[in-house]
């Protein structure tokens, strides 16, 4: 006689099997991931005993998962001929969830949670329920001659029987869901699509996953072929020395959607604490939305094969969001991992380990293949230089040596460790200089004087890189300096002495001035900072007239002002004119030499004046003389 057990389900596997029944997640095809992941588990499983159990004898070729649709009944059938389940297994196992899935309930309360959860890693056996009204699974444990059936049609329980099986292993058969006006479910009746999900999920799984597909022959009659969907060996898992640059290439440009080969393919392997493979690629060149909020950065996560996540953004420091590729762990299995991913603590040790590695390469491509690293940087540097940025200088030590910056001398990029160990002895500081472009650099007064010293400049056109030096402070032990900066001082002890009294006997005059000048200025006074040309600005303090542009561009700003300072060559004859009209009392003629050496001033820095009109006026009266 066939007994028949009727059971109700333990509460918290009620709850989470409501849950599934209901799901209105979207990615409602991860159940098949999950099941072709048990069926592999317990393929493993009977393998290993295979290994230890001389009664369990298993032809490794044998083994293998089989999935069968049934279109005229609905059903997708989910088969292995793993250890397979005795009465009580299927009892326990399937009637009850598993504990970490229970506590997976008791921490996420609220159910858009529990949704990125099934995102993040699934629930198992359960999600079945999204696509299925009904479930049978069918099983016959390795130890036993009996086969049971176990069915169970959701939330009203599940029944257990007595059923006929000719060999051990496990059949999962789903009674697949009719479709309705929100949600199609005929594609997981379609062998087209199965194939493609087992391809996006399931393709590293180890034993093949095999199906009997239609297809055409020569006379076009309709016939079934046995087909190995599963390409089972991953490309990351193959031994370097088999995988080809191109193959690599090809993985790339397919799996992460890119029409230009990778600049530099990172592949390694790591045993350890948490042992793991990584395929870690660098793109040639930033995607359309790199620099958008939409870009999401991530690996792809695998455990054992499977597909776990598709972007696991803990993986990935924000500075280092372009490298795209994936990570395969042991450590990280299906199973122990049902906790949010922020706390994992085995993720966390290979974020640390993946981001030394990404340094390391970028760092040996700038020894070893500046071209390329060129490259790398003209897409790319903004983000390490905004990591340092908004870290405020905490991520300088992982980031400094990445960054390059175009130099006066040979007008090539070079590092600021180069910088440093070119400088010359009597040099104290790192000079760098501000503008659009290389060019209107070259035509700012300072530059030139420095230059003459024999310095180096460093150019910085990027709107971002004032304000990264300003939160790196130094660089081995030498202090960044703005050549536009007031505190730029090139002059001997004797030099210095003799500006001072000038500019001391000439306070009144310059006084005068900066009132002419309504007090634009904080200060006017006598510069040696300045070979040929007559006039320059100069800022005091950490706003310099480059960034005044910048935070002025931004929504919201309040406005900042940088503190400037009017400053004029000692050594042109403007000075002595100056002076002269001073002395002489001329001061109406004064204040139009003020106006005009201030906009002058501002036309270099590439500043706006405030009234054109008045400084053509100005300018043409004067000459007219
Ligand atoms: P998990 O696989 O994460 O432990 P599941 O709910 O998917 O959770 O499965 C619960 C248990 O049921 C598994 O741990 C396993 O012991 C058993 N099981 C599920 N599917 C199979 C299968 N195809 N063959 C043998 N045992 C299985």
């Amino acid at each position: 006689m066939n007994i028949v057990k009727k059971k109700q389900f333990k509460a918290e596997s009620k709850k989470l099997l409501d849950m599934m029944i209901n799901s209105i997640y979207t990615n409602k095809e991860i159940f098949l991931r999950e099941l072709i992941s048990n069926a592999s588990d317990a393929v493993d499983k009977l393998y290993y005993r295979s290994l230890t159990d001389k009664k369990v004898k298993v032809d490794k070729d044998d083994l293998e998962i089989r999935l069968t649709i049934d279109k005229d009944n609905r059903t997708l059938t989910i088969s292995d001929n793993g250890i397979g389940m005795s009465e009580s297994e299927l009892e326990d196992n399937l009637g009850t969830i598993a504990k970490s899935g229970s506590e997976l309930f008791k921490e996420n309360n609220d159910k858009k949670k529990d949704i990125d959860i099934i995102g993040q890693f699934g629930v198992g056996f359960y999600s079945a329920f999204m696509v299925s009204d009904k479930v049978e699974v069918l099983s016959r444990s390795i130890d036993s001659d009996k086969a049971y059936l176990w069915t169970s049609s959701g939330a009203s329980g599940y029944e257990i029987e007595e059923a006929k099986k000719d060999s051990n292993g496990t059949e999962v058969k789903l009674y697949i869901k009719e479709s309705n006006d929100d949600v199609s479910y005929e594609e997981f009746l379609q062998e087209y699509n199965i194939e493609l999900l087992i391809k996006k999920y399931s393709n590293y799984i180890r034993y093949p996953i095999k199906m009997l597909i239609t297809t055409k022959d020569k006379d076009d009659k309709e016939i079934k072929e046995d087909k190995t969907l599963n390409s089972m060996i991953p490309i990351w898992k193959k031994s370097q020395k088999d995988v080809k640059d191109e193959e690599y290439n090809d993985f790339y440009t397919d799996k992460f959607y890119d029409y230009e080969k990778p600049l530099k393919v990172i592949r390694s392997e790591v045993e350890g604490r948490c042992s793991y493979t990584s395929l870690l690629f660098i793109p040639s060149h930033a995607p359309f939305d790199y620099y958008t909020k939409d870009y999401e950065k991530g690996l792809q996560l695998y455990s054992k094969g499977v597909l776990i996540m598709d972007k696991c953004s803990d993986l990935l420091p924000d500075y280092f969001s372009f490298v795209k590729g994936l990570v395969d762990s042991l450590d990280i299995s299906l199973n122990i991992s049902r906790e949010t991913l922020q706390e994992n603590y085995q993720i966390e040790l290979i974020a640390k380990s993946l981001e030394t590695k990404i340094k390391k390469e970028l760092e040996t491509m700038l020894k070893e293949d500046r071209e390329n690293y060129e490259k790398f940087f003209k897409d790319f540097g903004m983000q390490l230089k905004y990591g340092i940025y908004s870290s405020y200088g905490m991520k300088k030590d992982v980031l400094q040596d990445l960054l390059i910056f175009k130099s006066s001398k040979e007008k090539k990029y070079v590092t600021l460790k180069e910088y440093v160990d070119n400088m010359k002895k009597d040099q104290e500081n790192i000079y760098y200089a501000c503008g659009e472009s290389i060019d209107k650099i070259d035509l700012l007064p300072q530059v030139e004087t420095v230059k003459d010293k024999d310095y180096e400049i460093l150019y910085l056109t990027d709107y971002m890189d004032e304000f990264v030096f300003k939160m790196m402070m130094e660089y081995s032990g030498k202090k960044f300096m703005n050549v536009q900066d007031e505190k730029l001082d090139l002059d001997s002890d004797k030099e210095k002495e003799q500006l001072e009294k000038k500019n001391k006997e000439n306070s009144d005059m310059f006084t005068s001035m900066k009132n002419y000048l309504n007090d634009k200025v904080s200060k006017v006074q006598f510069t040696h900072k300045l070979k040929n040309h007559p006039v320059c600005l100069t800022t005091v303090g950490d706003v310099s007239t480059e960034m005044e542009k910048v935070l002025n561009q931004m929504p919201n700003n309040e406005g900042v002002k940088a503190e400037v300072i009017l400053e004029i060559n000692e050594n042109h004859p403007i000075s002595k004119k100056l002076e002269e009209l001073n002395k002489k009392g001329k001061t109406e003629e004064l204040e139009k030499y003020t106006k005009i050496l201030y906009s002058e001033a501002r036309l270099i820095e590439g500043l706006p004046i405030d009234n054109p009109t008045e400084l053509t006026n100005l300018v043409c009266e004067l000459i007219s003389k």
